[in-house]
């Protein structure tokens, strides 16, 4: 069993009460499973700050899907924010690591762009955690994500990481077999212009 899933499970264990999550998502395909899971525990809000994703389509395409999905289960009454969007200045940032294979310093700065804007958000409104759905994906470093968060839950504390890794415990099987039903977008790039070439 991971480790971080073994954190994940001490936290939730220890809750004495449903804490607000910011929880950071980029799409609907990879939210399926995890904010079945989350919303069992947590009140939680989705953080949709994706200046990865491109072009503009793509971007509108992912956060529709998402929004479908949301619908879906809108008995489960998960709010969606969707901050404003700088996708050049974001992109200018990663285009020095375009030749990095994906998965690398590149993924690494990505992840941490994201996840620090996240916790920034939930520093500001007064969010108890501040999560991300991204290790549920098996092309995702969930070393680096889960030591991005930690040192974020530092500097932007009170706000505590959600350690997690949505892929273990079968939890990408089980997310694969529920994308199948609701028949959601599938994205065959991870999102910035790199990835798609
Ligand atoms: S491949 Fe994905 S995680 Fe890596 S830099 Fe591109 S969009 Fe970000």
């Amino acid at each position: 069993m991971s480790s971080y899933i073994a954190l994940f499970e001490d936290e939730i264990r220890n809750l004495s009460h449903r804490p607000r999550l910011l929880f950071h998502a980029c799409c609907g395909v990879c939210c399926v499973y995890p904010l079945l899971l989350l919303d069992d525990y947590f009140d939680v809000t989705i953080y949709y700050t994706n200046d990865n994703i491109y072009p503009e389509e793509e971007y509108d395409l992912r956060l529709r899907e998402l929004e479908r999905y949301l619908s879906i289960i809108s008995y489960r009454n998960i709010g969606l924010i969707v901050p404003e969007r700088n996708s050049p200045a974001f992109l200018r940032k990663l285009e020095p690591m375009a030749a990095e294979k994906e998965g690398g310093r590149r993924c690494f700065s990505c992840y941490e762009m994201r996840i620090e804007e996240s916790f920034r958000y939930a520093y500001e409104e007064g969010y108890e955690y501040c999560g991300t759905v991204m290790s549920v994906s098996g092309r995702k470093n969930a070393d680096y994500i889960n030591r991005i968060g930690s040192e974020c839950a530092a500097k932007y504390a009170p706000v505590k990481f959600l350690t997690a890794d949505f892929k273990k415990k079968g939890g990408q099987a089980l997310n694969e077999k529920l994308n199948k039903e609701l028949d959601l977008y599938h994205q065959v790039y991870c999102g910035c212009p790199f990835s798609l070439r």
